[in-house]
């Protein structure tokens, strides 16, 4: 198999899986207990948050960690609107957020808080003039990701983060694609990540919050992580996220060339007639979401069983819901379902990489025919 779907999740990195090994087989004490083994538990988990913290770059902030991205995001917006001073009741996210935001914001709007989804351009980039005209002291935050998981465009989050803070607003941002992959601008009182994109383990996520700006406690019980968000942590996990955070900040420039090379070669062996879903120049190159006019990426996919990658029209959960994204870049129906995404990254060789574009080009020229 050729594995083109960097974007859902990412191969675990051998330095992480030999990390991780004696937590899983050996060492099983409770990081909280207060034996030995339990404070060589406690001494691993706060390494592994130092590395996070490290890779996420920001200063006068710390991290909590959390079961999943999704669940920081859930904690970051409704513990931000449990602690909201009356006259702020709105929440400014963007049409194109992952369900994390869009679907928690909208539960929130249920609940009474004034939501509002702005549209994205063409390009996928917000209209910040856009922004400036929505923002009011009745704001109580701003969402918006750093990079799309769809499609790959970078939103300008150091300038979204500013105008934010100008209205007295807080502002969180997704990180979950950018992490270890770009620098974290800053500006964010809030930041969401998660392992399994930085090739580390599924099922552990971290909030990162500015001080003062920490959100109301999210799960209540054993006090664990400063009484914020009970439970107590799996060191197999958290030694991971740690090894996983530490590779990506040491590897982080190298990872970049290596994702334009494989960028530059996957576009020469793809060919003509390939159109580029979203901004080219304001992007993540380890994320491709092309279309090509008359072809089924459906078809596509079914034709390519020995390639992994994700049709573009179809939300990440794989639930047959259309895109959002796409939508809100005002791509057709008929546009949508001639989109294919291949993300790739560290471990992808420009081989393999130009072997699956070359099938994948080969493939959509083949249908041409077929429909002609
Ligand atoms: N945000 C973005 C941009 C993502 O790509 C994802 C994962 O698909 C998430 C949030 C959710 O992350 P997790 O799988 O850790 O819940």
């Amino acid at each position: 198999m050729i594995y083109l779907d960097y974007q859902a999740t990412t191969p675990v990195a051998p330095e992480v899986a030999k990390a991780m090994a004696p937590w899983v087989s050996e060492k099983f004490a409770n990081p909280h207990s207060p034996s030995k083994w339990g404070n060589e538990a406690e001494a691993a988990i706060e390494v592994a948050r130092k590395h996070i913290d490290r890779a996420i770059g920001l200063d006068g902030g710390s991290i909590a960690f959390t079961g999943s991205a999704t669940e920081a995001i859930n904690w970051a917006l409704k513990g931000a609107v449990e602690k909201a001073p009356l006259k702020r009741s709105r929440i400014i996210t963007l049409a194109t957020e992952h369900a994390a935001v869009l679907d928690t914001c909208e539960w929130l709007a249920e609940c009474g808080i004034d939501l509002t989804v702005l549209p994205v351009k063409e390009d996928g980039l917000l209209d910040l003039e856009l922004l400036d005209r929505e923002l009011d002291e009745r704001v109580l935050l701003v969402a918006v990701m750093l990079v799309n998981n769809e499609i790959g465009v970078l939103q300008p989050v150091a300038e979204i983060a500013d105008m934010a803070h100008r209205v007295g607003a807080l502002m969180l941002c997704d990180a979950v694609q950018g992490l270890g992959r770009l620098t974290i601008p800053e500006g964010p009182d809030l930041v969401a990540v998660s392992a399994h994109k930085i090739h580390g383990p599924k099922a552990i996520g971290a909030l990162w919050m500015r001080k003062g700006a920490e959100p109301a406690p999210f799960i209540h019980g054993g006090g664990q992580e400063r009484g914020m968000r009970s439970g107590t942590l799996s060191p197999q996990l958290c030694v991971g996220f740690g090894a996983a955070a530490k590779l990506a900040a040491e590897r982080c420039d190298r990872d970049y060339d290596h994702v334009q090379r494989l960028w530059d070669a996957a576009m020469k062996a793809l060919g003509p007639g390939w159109t580029i879903n979203g901004s080219t120049a304001q992007r993540y190159r380890g994320n491709l979401n092309i279309r090509r006019d008359g072809v089924d990426a459906a078809r596509l996919l079914a034709d390519l069983r020995d390639i992994a990658f994700s049709l573009g029209s179809a939300c990440a959960s794989g639930s047959g819901r259309p895109s959002h994204v796409l939508q809100a870049l005002g791509l057709d129906y008929r546009e949508a379902r001639s989109s294919i995404r291949l993300g790739f990254g560290r471990y992808t060789t420009q081989k393999e990489l130009v072997d699956a574009c070359s099938q994948i080009a080969a493939a959509a020229r083949a249908q041409e025919h077929l429909f002609a």
